[in-house]
């Protein structure tokens, strides 16, 4: 979603005159854009916003947007006096007004819903992989989780609007879609007429568009898994055999703590009808470890899940004490130490995940999308269906965006492969 938002900030101010720089020292205006989910990459953006506030022209305007502006509000003026600006994450469209009233401090963290996207002008190159959000905000309320509090409750975009900036992606050069939003599936929109539309419409109508190949989304509920989601999946080949779907913990008795969906078997069914649809189809999960009163048994069944679904390509943290969350204030928080220790063991079972199933592709063919040359210079990197990196020897012809990999070789992290012409 900061991708998204970061890209549309910057045609918002090329708009504007403005180019972008890569040196601090060059720059008239210099935005963090910032994420809150977890304490450590809000303590970041105060770290780097000190370094910046050093090195910036004394003329040149700075500001934070996003998750952290909203959760910080006008504190961030207290602990950064340098500060231009603190726009939420649905307000960074006010951008322009810092430009054309530089002596101000602007301050706007409001919820404004979904206004922003009409505010925002459309991409006039797009990038390879698109990404289009089709939601903002939350609903579920997970007893960690800040994003209701920075993001809101949920709204869907209207179903126009999301296939307008989908086309839009495809004529100025998108090949690969990734619709996202905090809670992806449970997008709904009902049009005036009283049509509702889902995720599956969504991705039904965007496989029409001849330039896009590939389809994907992020990130998914289990509860929201709905049938007619599911087997899209079997029906929609442009739609990738990858999801990702949050289990974060493998203990009912945790994930109630968590306001998570508890039933692990009703979990188990989604995964099963999604391979029945979809044999080939590979799950991913974002882990948290060491929630309050999470016991060695508790952690053992999350080692237990994480081995039995075989996850790949998972994101697995230690529990982070956030404001305005339940969990903050619960009781039997547990130490850093067992938490890295247990972040450690989880690591370990994911690692050898994906070791097994990157070994599994060797041999295999696949369609892989080119990301650009890797440090090297020598080497094409390219991103296979299931989101695993593959590096290729540049080859002497020319290449396509999408290519067919034979999978040569394979390590824990990557995937070596030659182009089948
Ligand atoms: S579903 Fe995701 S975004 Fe929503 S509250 Fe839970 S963790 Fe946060």
């Amino acid at each position: 979603m900061n991708v998204y938002d970061s890209e549309r900030i910057a045609a918002m101010l090329e708009k504007h005159g403005l180019t972008q720089t890569e040196n601090v020292a060059d720059a008239d205006i210099i935005i963090l854009n910032t994420c809150a989910v977890r304490a450590k990459a809000t303590d970041k953006v105060y770290s780097c916003l000190g370094r910046i506030r050093r090195a910036k022209k004394e003329s040149a305007l700075l500001g934070i947007v996003g998750c952290v502006a909203r959760e910080s509000g006008s504190d961030a003026f207290r602990r950064i006096p340098e500060l231009n600006f603190v726009l939420g994450p649905q307000s960074y469209h006010k951008l322009p007004e810092i430009i054309k009233n530089p002596d101000i401090k602007l301050l706007n963290i409001d919820l404004g819903g979904l206004e922003k996207f009409d505010e925002l002008p459309q991409m006039e190159k797009s990038p390879t992989v698109a990404y289009i959000p089709v939601q903002e905000g939350c609903n579920h309320c997970c007893t960690y989780c800040i994003v209701p509090y920075t993001r809101g409750r949920e709204l869907s975009r209207p179903f126009d609007d999301v296939i307008a900036d989908t086309v839009n992606a495809a004529k100025t050069g998108a090949i690969e879609i990734c619709f996202l939003g905090q809670n992806v599936n449970g997008y709904k929109y009902t049009d005036e007429k009283g049509n509702l539309f889902r995720l599956s419409d969504l991705i039904r109508e965007t496989a029409k568009l001849p330039e896009i190949l590939r389809i994907r989304f992020t990130s998914s509920y289990p509860t929201e898994m709905t049938d007619d989601l599911i087997n899209i999946f079997g029906t929609e080949p442009k739609l990738l055999p990858f999801l990702n779907m949050p289990i974060q913990s493998g203990s009912p008795r945790i994930l109630k703590k968590m306001n998570r969906p508890n039933d692990l078997d009703a979990y188990k069914t989604i995964v099963q009808k999604l391979k029945n649809v979809r044999p080939d189809i590979q799950i991913s999960s974002d882990f948290i470890v060491g929630f309050p009163d999470e016991t060695d048994e508790d952690f053992a069944e999350t080692l237990r899940i994480a081995r039995e679904i075989k996850y790949i390509n998972s994101y697995s943290f230690k529990y982070s004490p956030r404001p305005h969350t339940a969990a903050a204030i619960m009781p039997n928080q547990i130490s850093e130490q067992i938490k890295s220790v247990r972040l450690q063991q989880l690591d370990a079972q994911l690692n050898e995940n994906q070791r097994e199933f990157n070994m599994s592709c060797i041999d295999k063919e696949m369609i892989c999308l080119f990301e650009g040359n890797d440090k090297t210079g020598r080497n094409l990197v390219f991103r296979t269906p299931y989101m695993q990196q593959c590096i290729v020897e540049k080859p002497d012809h020319e290449i396509t965006p999408l290519q067919k990999i034979k999978i040569t070789d394979a390590n824990k992290s990557c995937l070596h492969g030659e182009i089948i012409k």
